[in-house]
């Protein structure tokens, strides 16, 4: 090698070993309120979109707020991590490929998504950008089991902003790993970041976000 890069990791709640990261994708649209509020078709089947591995921010840091928008907004996720994968993987198998649990941040650049939007582009300008990813720690299904339902919530400043409960996900975590699969190999250290429930808004500098979903480790950063 020519020069060396940098392995991006998560903490491992109970582990002092960490979760090195390879891909990281999100769904789309998986709240009906949250589809509802942004005005989208309800039965549109899950799609992705990606967000580069460096973009990951370490839970408890401060992020920057990102040039170009003028609209910066937070999506509070429940994160798959996968230690597994392979193409087109059964419904029924998917969750044998699944490491953990996190909560996630897919802080998203709304005005420049829907411009890219409305000209028919990539979202990348909207979704994929520098400190676009915060996530926290990643809580083993050994430990938490399986999420299928619970309580997923974003305070900003102490007061609630987000809130929904992961039975509301239309399309459920083992439907989002096949359906991925079928697109893209899914892996080992890929992270699912899989969809926001209602109630997105705009971030200023100062904020505090502090965010969670029921049995795993919060995910707090703060805008600057
Ligand atoms: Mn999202």
């Amino acid at each position: 090698m020519i020069f060396d890069l940098p392995v991006v990791s998560l903490p491992i709640v109970g582990s002092t070993e960490r979760f090195p990261v390879r891909r990281i994708y999100c769904v789309g649209r998986n709240y009906l309120e949250h589809i509802r509020e942004l005005g989208n078709d309800e039965r549109e089947p899950p799609f992705f979109f990606a967000k580069h591995r460096d973009m990951i921010v370490q839970s408890g840091e401060k992020v920057a707020y990102p040039g170009l928008t003028k609209n910066y907004q937070h999506e509070l996720e429940l994160v798959v991590a996968m230690k597994s994968g392979g193409e087109n993987i059964a419904k029924e198998d998917a969750l044998s490929h699944v490491f953990g649990y996190a909560v996630g941040l897919d802080m998203t650049r709304r005005d420049l998504q829907m411009a890219s939007r409305k000209k028919e582009q990539p979202w990348e300008i909207g979704k994929s950008f520098e400190q676009s990813a915060p996530c926290g720690a990643i809580t083993p299904a050994e430990k938490c089991g399986h999420l299928s339902k619970g309580r997923i919530w974003l305070n900003v400043n102490g007061s609630p902003r987000q809130q929904g409960d992961l039975q509301q996900m239309i399309w459920k975590v083992p439907e989002v790993i096949a359906a991925l699969s079928t697109q893209a190999g899914v892996a080992a250290g890929d992270l699912i970041f899989t969809g926001t429930p209602a109630g997105v808004a705009a971030c200023n500098k100062g904020d505090k976000l502090l965010g969670g979903v029921d049995g795993l480790a919060e995910v707090s950063i703060t805008i600057v």
